[in-house]
């Protein structure tokens, strides 16, 4: 597609343009509930942003359509300049076709609430297994690359265990291993430590602390204030499907501008 027909500033890839994430205007309706009331969100390359708020605030929503696993209503979402799910031509959006989007949601690694590991797979082959089928990767290219990370997210003793042999910890972040085995530019996380017993959710931020501090770009939905304070580099706080505040999460949870914010952090603090 002709780079003419789209301005140039919106396609202009992270490197020029520092952005990695730049949602505007994203609205997204389930029938007739609106639950995304036009979004607008930039996440500069090698950020984290700490996505905030209720039970029902949109939070999931949002990052499900910034790999395109939902449809938006109206708006854009572009990673590293590029736009998720649509081609733009002549001021019109046209669907990517589903071999297109694919590719594009393989640069997004995602890890959920509940960690979903196939529990008839190792740890090993868990992370083996998206590059080896998705990209056709070389299996002992893959395998090294999935020793190393496995060993970095502290399981390299573990490898060869089963999810049921592992705590919610440890699967979380096999996990999390898993994700980065597809080399993403981008990390998206879903609550990641709602799901396990309070000692074991130390584990799981240490090692997203550790990604941060090597540059990956994250997005993480977390009710985790100490978290959001030590790593984040920006706060978004949403509360029904509209961003209410965002700022630098030091500022922001220590003086918060809206009656909104005040009483969720008063509630998670
Ligand atoms: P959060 O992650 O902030 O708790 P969600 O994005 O999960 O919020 O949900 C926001 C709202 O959208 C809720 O009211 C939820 O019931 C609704 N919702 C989410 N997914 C769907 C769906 N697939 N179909 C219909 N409603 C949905
Ligand atoms: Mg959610």
């Amino acid at each position: 597609m002709s780079e003419l027909t789209v301005p140039s500033q919106a396609t202009a890839p992270a490197a020029e343009s520092g952005l990695m994430v730049q949602a505007e205007q994203v609205h997204k309706s389930f029938g007739h509930l609106e639950v995304l009331k036009g979004i607008d969100l930039e996440v500069r390359s090698g950020e984290v942003c700490c996505l905030l708020g209720p039970s029902g605030s949109g939070k999931s929503t949002f990052l499900r359509c910034i790999n395109h696993l939902e449809k938006i209503n109206a708006g854009r979402i572009r990673v590293d300049g590029e736009l998720i799910g649509y081609r733009e031509h002549g001021g019109k959006l046209h669907e990517l076709r589903q071999k297109e989007v694919a590719a594009q949601r393989r640069s997004i690694g995602m890890v959920f609430q509940r960690f979903n590991l196939f529990p008839h797979m190792t740890a090993l082959e868990n992370v083996i297994e998206a590059p080896v089928r998705v990209k056709r990767e070389p299996k002992a290219a893959a395998r090294e690359r999935a020793e190393a990370l496995l060993a970095r997210v502290g399981l390299g003793d573990k490898m060869g265990n089963y999810p049921g042999q592992l705590s919610g910890g440890q699967q979380q972040r096999v996990a999390i291993a898993r994700a980065l085995a597809m080399q993403p530019k981008l990390m998206l996380f879903d609550e990641p430590t709602s799901a396990l017993d309070p000692e074991l959710v130390g584990e799981v931020l240490d090692v997203m602390k550790d990604l941060a501090r090597d540059g990956m770009t994250m997005i993480v939905v977390t009710h985790e204030i100490g978290f959001a304070r030590e790593v984040g580099d920006s706060l978004v706080f949403m509360d029904g499907g509209v961003v209410v505040e965002q700022g630098n999460p030091r500022e922001v949870i220590a003086n918060p501008q809206h009656d909104r914010t005040k009483a969720f952090l008063a509630k998670v603090l």
